[in-house]
């Protein structure tokens, strides 16, 4: 997908998308743990936004966190994520967003293993998984 085929505004990203996914990746909504796509999914390949289909994140940095979200070490390069500080719900969290379209993903915290020492904790939701 190029950059000149994404939704224009919310109205088309709304029709572009399933309500749960717009929730979430527009609204900054959060899924239920354990009762995702890919929580528990271990297949070898790439993860990609499912709002723009950039390749995000690679199984080979996915773990088993324990949260019930799909959990990574790294994402594929630093240029396809942005970090925002997120102060909703009485907590300080960094925001992790799609560089080129902009929709939420989830949080990135620094308990990750290493060799990163972080946890990009992603909505099943806001991922789109093609096997290698
Ligand atoms: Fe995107």
């Amino acid at each position: 997908m190029t950059k000149s085929t994404l939704p224009a505004n919310e109205e088309e990203w709304k029709s572009a998308l399933t309500p749960a996914q717009f929730c979430i990746m527009r609204q900054k909504g959060t899924e239920a743990p354990f009762k995702n796509a890919y929580w528990n999914h271990h297949e070898k390949g790439t993860y990609y936004c499912a709002g723009c289909r950039t390749a995000l994140f690679k199984s080979a940095a996915k773990f088993d966190s324990g949260t019930g979200w799909p959990s990574f070490f790294q994402p594929v390069s630093d240029e396809v994520i942005r970090e925002s500080v997120d102060t909703e719900h009485g907590m300080v969290r960094t925001e992790v967003v799609c560089q080129k379209c902009g929709s939420h993903l989830g949080h990135v915290f620094n308990d990750g293993p290493a060799p990163t020492g972080r946890r990009y904790c992603i909505n099943s939701a806001s991922l789109k998984f093609i096997k290698d």
